[in-house]
């Protein structure tokens, strides 16, 4: 039975699905949008507050976004790229400010001091990470030292019980934020929810969908009662987080072919002593361990919840076999194909330094995990911490230009050749740039769209920078970033 006919169906209620619904409905408000969440809320896996880190990633302090060459420069590229990207975001989240769909902005995002810190045979890649940095504009405000006595000013955590003689370094920008982003899906969803056409079903598990000669029937189950019901609709995207992978295979489309998915968990030790908790305001970021996949950057992370302050370090990582937090054992298993295990086992023998690395997190235990936090804080005590799982990232293994397995770190967008279908696979940079990834489903899947009914010219009043080369553009940064700056109330020095 058809129980339900809608232009546009979303699969999940992450942060994902949330800003692709504001995007479409910002660009076409007679469009009808039915978002289906199979838990009993929106926002409860990764986009929920601690399931993540809330990094607003702009590359201000994460090292994974520059790597070092043999030779000991640095690649700039990645980290001049997310550094835009997440410009994007915020313009996004400004434009939802002025136009009442986000509160306040302190309810989502307060900005932060970011910091990277590096002791011992680090110190030179950290120096030689600022020198080039700070030639662009877009991190011209950064600053560097080696001064144990001004590290200490900036995060005295990481000082404190250190030896006065281990060579250390950091830089620090004031521009960093830290971002709720379920709160933001919280509050969309009670936005879009006051406007005609959008609709939300949460305890909708999407169990199926069958292609029709245009668009989708999908099949859901309601969680609650059992009940099955089918809807047709012209458009469907796959937000589903790591669901999102088992539900490609199920459209069966060739796009999708030969991908396979690796569970990594999450562990963060958070401190439960407020005096230590009222030390540290920044999010301080170190280098990964060798094997360490590069989300897993360790992190003395302040964090902002409903205005309260709050002190994680982490992640550890772990593996399990489910896709999502409340997934089931049987994930990683059952989505085993004819197509594609052997990239799958290519891509384990490719990343033996990553299989010890795991084995090695899996078994470490709540001492294991002191040391590590040692290394950056060295006074921290067992008594202060405690243990607390975050959310699931589902990595992506797909064949590389060889045609050999490899796993990959990024996000990546799956369009059908119709354009009926968009699935999003993989967990970084992650939410930060959910804006310009829906963006890519925008482009791809409502082509036709763009061009007739001038939805170019409303994407660029929504997002003044989209698609501008801010470096190249002095006056351009200037005006777009304090403006938004001002609305989001966060920090922007002018160059
Ligand atoms: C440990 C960790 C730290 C992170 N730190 C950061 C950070 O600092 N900054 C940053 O920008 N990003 C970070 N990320 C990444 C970020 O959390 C994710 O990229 C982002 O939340 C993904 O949003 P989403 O909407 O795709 O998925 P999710 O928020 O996971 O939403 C997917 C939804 O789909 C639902 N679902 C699944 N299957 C089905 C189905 N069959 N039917 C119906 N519904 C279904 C799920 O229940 C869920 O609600 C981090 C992630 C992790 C795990």
């Amino acid at each position: 039975m058809n129980s339900h006919d809608t232009d546009i169906v979303l699969i999940g209620g992450g942060i994902m699905s949330f800003t692709l619904a504001t995007i479409l409905k910002e660009l076409d408000p007679s469009l009808g949008i039915a978002i289906y969440e199979k838990l009993e809320d929106v926002a409860l896996e990764s986009s929920m507050v601690w399931n993540n880190a809330g990094t607003g990633h702009q590359a201000l302090c994460e090292l994974n976004y520059t790597p070092e060459n043999a030779d000991g420069s640095i690649q700039t590229k990645k980290a001049f790229a997310i550094n835009q990207l997440y410009e994007i975001s915020k313009e996004f989240y400004a434009h939802c400010v002025r136009k009442g769909l986000l509160k306040a902005p302190e309810t989502f995002i307060n900005p932060l001091p970011h910091v990277s810190f590096v002791f011992d045979e680090n110190v030179p890649f950290l120096r030689t990470r600022h020198e080039q940095l700070s030639a662009s504009p877009l991190f011209k405000n950064m600053v560097y030292t080696e001064d144990h006595e001004l590290i200490k000013q900036w995060a005295p955590l990481l000082i404190e019980g250190r030896a006065t003689d281990q060579r250390v370094a950091a830089t620090r920008i004031e521009e960093g934020t830290d971002v709720d982003f379920g709160e933001m899906v919280h509050q969309l969803r009670d936005s879009l929810s006051k406007m005609s056409g959008f609709e939300i079903f949460t305890n909708h598990r999407a169990i199926g969908l069958d292609k029709r000669s245009s668009g989708w029937d999908i099949r859901l189950k309601d969680t609650k009662n059992g009940t099955i019901k089918t809807v047709r609709t012209k458009f469907v995207f796959l937000g589903a987080g790591g669901g999102a992978f088992p539900l490609l295979q199920k459209s069966g489309i060739p796009e999708g072919k030969g991908y396979s998915g690796f569970p990594v968990g999450g562990l963060w030790l958070i401190c439960k002593n407020e005096e230590i908790v009222n030390k540290h305001y920044a999010k301080v970021y170190g280098k990964a361990s060798l094997g360490a996949p590069p989300m897993s950057l360790p992190h003395l992370d302040t964090r902002i919840i409903h205005g309260k302050k709050h002190l994680l370090f982490g992640p550890y990582a772990g593996f399990n076999t489910k896709f999502l937090k409340h997934g089931s054992w049987f994930d990683f298993p059952l989505s085993m194909r004819s197509d594609n295990w052997l990239p799958m086992l290519e891509a384990g023998m490719r990343n033996v330094p990553l299989t010890i690395y795991l084995v090695e997190q899996v078994l470490m235990g709540m001492r294991g995990r002191m040391k590590k936090l040692n290394l950056y804080v060295p006074n921290a005590n067992i008594g202060d911490w405690t243990e607390q799982f975050a959310g699931q990232r589902v990595q992506v293994i797909r064949r590389d230009a060889s045609g050999h397995g490899d796993l990959q770190f990024g996000t990546e967008v799956i369009t059908s050749s119709d354009g009926s279908l968009a699935a999003l696979l993989g967990a970084s940079p992650g939410a930060s740039t959910a804006v310009d990834i829906m963006l890519q489903v925008v482009r791809t899947c409502f082509k036709e769209r763009i061009q007739k009914d001038g939805w170019e010219d409303k994407l660029r009043e929504m997002l003044p920078s989209y698609g501008f080369g801010l470096e190249e553009n002095i006056q351009h940064f200037n005006e777009h970033r304090s403006k938004t700056a001002e609305t989001l109330k966060i920090p922007f020095a002018a160059i």
